[in-house]
């Protein structure tokens, strides 16, 4: 594979990576600092893209257009919509749609003006790829085996269930989505949405501008509604940067030999 971007919004979700580049190099740009080097003999680069829309685009395009990427990965947390998407489960996008995007009624609701679409794919096989290795990381907490995270710990985070991963539409928006008349909203416009976060629909925007293949994965944290998760940065640390971090070694595994 190209060089591969790796993106979250926030640090602790890369850190567990970052630690594993034996030749990293910080190179800074547009205030953000780019982590170039190599990952299990795949070259890399991991970026904090910052919270919201703007943060991932400006991300996303440095990426694509001065560390010349060949694909993006992005990474990090999610409230839960889909009615059986719980705390610790993983979802995967198939598409993302701006929810805030509302240039009515002179371009019908939540699509982007001039591209006649409100949603933006995800590509398939990369998309696949981190399914199968984010499966194999819960499958491999639910027996124990899980390096990272056991599944006392799990347990510890208020996780009961075996978590499960899910594949569907994300639903991003400059909005952080905590109280159920929000969220239940989001299910009427949006049916069959799994997750709503605030980044990954403009990052697969750009990456349709520049025809690149990107992926979103998503741990949730929350249910989007008022009981949305307030230790936030406890979960990214003990859950969701130990699933990022195998879920991506299990795809560099899975990968290397291949293209
Ligand atoms: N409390 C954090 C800020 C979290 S903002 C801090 O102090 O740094 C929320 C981040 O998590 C965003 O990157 C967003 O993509 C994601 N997210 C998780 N749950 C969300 C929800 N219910 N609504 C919107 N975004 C959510």
């Amino acid at each position: 594979m190209s060089r591969l971007a790796i993106v979250s919004a926030m640090d602790q979700e890369l850190r567990g990576l970052q630690a594993e580049l034996p030749d990293a190099q910080c190179i800074k740009r547009a205030g953000r600092e780019f982590w170039v080097g190599h990952l299990h003999g795949q070259e890399v680069v991991l970026v904090r893209s910052l919270i919201g829309k703007v943060a991932a685009a400006t991300t996303a395009a440095v990426l694509l257009e001065h560390f010349q990427v060949g694909a993006l990965i992005f990474t990090g947390v999610a409230g839960g919509l889909g009615q059986d998407v719980r705390i610790g489960d993983i979802v995967v996008a198939d598409a993302l749609l701006q929810h805030d995007m509302d240039a009515s009624p002179i371009f019908p609701r939540f699509e982007v003006p001039l591209y006649g679409q409100s949603r933006f794919g995800t590509d398939a096989l990369l998309s696949r790829r981190l399914e199968i290795a984010c499966a194999r990381v819960l499958a491999d907490v639910a027996a124990d085996r899980c390096a990272e995270l056991s599944r006392a710990q799990l347990q510890g985070c208020g996780v009961a269930h075996a978590p499960r991963v899910h594949r569907g539409l994300i639903v991003s928006g400059d909005r952080f989505v905590s109280s159920a008349p929000e969220a239940a909203a989001l299910r009427r416009d949006h049916a069959d949405a799994q997750a709503v976060e605030m980044e990954g629909a403009a990052l697969a925007q750009v990456c349709h501008d520049f025809n690149v293949p990107c992926a979103v994965m998503r741990t949730i944290s929350d249910r989007a509604d008022d009981t949305a998760h307030v230790d936030f940065n406890r979960f990214i640390e003990d859950v969701a940067s130990r699933y990022t971090h195998a879920a991506v070694v299990a795809m560099l595994g899975a990968g290397r030999g291949g293209n």
